[in-house]
């Protein structure tokens, strides 16, 4: 039987060799501080570089360093999932490899979710180093857009950098959706969550693991299983065409009895009819995407409801 930790790290990790060793030797030389078990689960995602090999190295000496390694890159959010599944501590703090989030803001997590009795610890990036403009202005526009149209609010300018207790890892390990977009379905999940404001760092070695495809998926994600408005854009979209649809007709009587307008026979009322059925179609689309979205809903299977705590029973 496994020892329990009180603090288990999770550390993702593709094609990280050049940053490996310095993130094991920073989040050591932090958990110092906290004198209590811990363990540190590097999940290595597929890599195709030394990675693996680096990690094996440093578990041969350090048995607080467990490793999961997938068969192949499965992307960030399920190496995620899986050091949440695997992790046996109190608390989980979930961090990326490159250094960017600095390991001593996981103390100052720790010291907040003791002091505020939080169950979610969530860093909130006051500043972010070494990004391009164009990674800045899409993540700002998407995470406000993403707010707007989903139903659960997400927090600003928050990542997975964050520490999670108990109750929240059985929580997310009982969700039966595959596809996880775990911030928000953390956000999504309540109990008490609070904010940590730190600087984000540059990264401290390599490239970004996350080319604008991945980006774009990751971002499509987060859009569909969190917002359902995509679906009712038809509906939307119908109801104005059919309106307009009305209006045209309408026109098109008073300009053809008043002799206003002279045109080939039939063409007119041949767009009015185009514009009316459009908008009759989406509008069933529409409906349809109602339904759509309902087995959506229940084919994630999310729970219904999350009881933080029954008195008196
Ligand atoms: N990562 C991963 N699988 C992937 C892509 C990224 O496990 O398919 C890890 C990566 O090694 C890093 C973290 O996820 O620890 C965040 O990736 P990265 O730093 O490249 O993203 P960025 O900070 O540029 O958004
Ligand atoms: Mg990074």
């Amino acid at each position: 039987m496994t020892s329990i930790a009180h603090l288990s790290i999770i550390v993702p990790c593709y094609n990280e060799e050049l940053v490996i060793c310095e993130t094991h030797k920073q989040l050591t030389e932090q958990m110092k501080v906290i004198e209590k078990p811990y363990e540190i689960i590097f999940i290595n995602d597929g890599s195709k570089d030394a990675t693996l090999n680096m990690l094996k190295n440093i578990s041969k000496e350090d048995k607080k360093v467990k490793i999961i390694d997938f068969s192949r890159n499965f992307g960030h959010q399920c190496a995620v999932s899986a050091g949440l599944k695997y992790c046996t501590g109190e608390i989980a703090a979930i961090i990326d490899a490159d250094l960017q989030d600095p390991p001593a803001v996981i103390i100052e997590m720790l010291k907040i979710m003791e002091t505020e009795q939080a169950n979610v610890v969530y860093g909130v990036r006051k500043n972010r180093a070494g990004e391009s403009g164009f990674k800045l202005l899409t993540a700002k526009w998407f995470y406000r857009t993403l707010n707007a149209m989903s139903e659960v609010k997400f927090p600003l300018d928050t990542g997975d950098f964050r520490i999670v207790d108990r109750k929240i890892i059985d929580q997310f390990n009982a969700l039966k959706e595959k596809n996880k977009y775990i911030r928000g379905l953390i956000s999504w999940m309540g109990y008490k969550q609070v904010p940590c404001y730190y600087d984000r760092e540059k990264r401290f070695a390599g490239e970004t693991k996350y080319p604008l495809r991945k980006m774009l998926k990751f971002a499509m994600t987060g859009l569909f299983y969190f917002s359902k408005k995509p679906l009712q854009l038809a509906t939307s979209l119908g109801t104005i065409c059919i309106g307009l649809g009305i209006l045209y007709f309408l026109w098109m009587l008073i300009a053809v009895l008043s002799s206003l307008v002279h045109t080939v026979p039939g063409w007119l009322s041949i767009i009015g009819i185009i514009i009316f059925f459009g908008g009759v179609q989406l509008l069933t689309i529409g409906v349809l995407g109602r339904y759509i979205g309902n087995i959506f809903d229940e084919t994630k299977e999310r729970p219904e409801f999350i009881v933080n705590e029954v008195i008196n029973f």
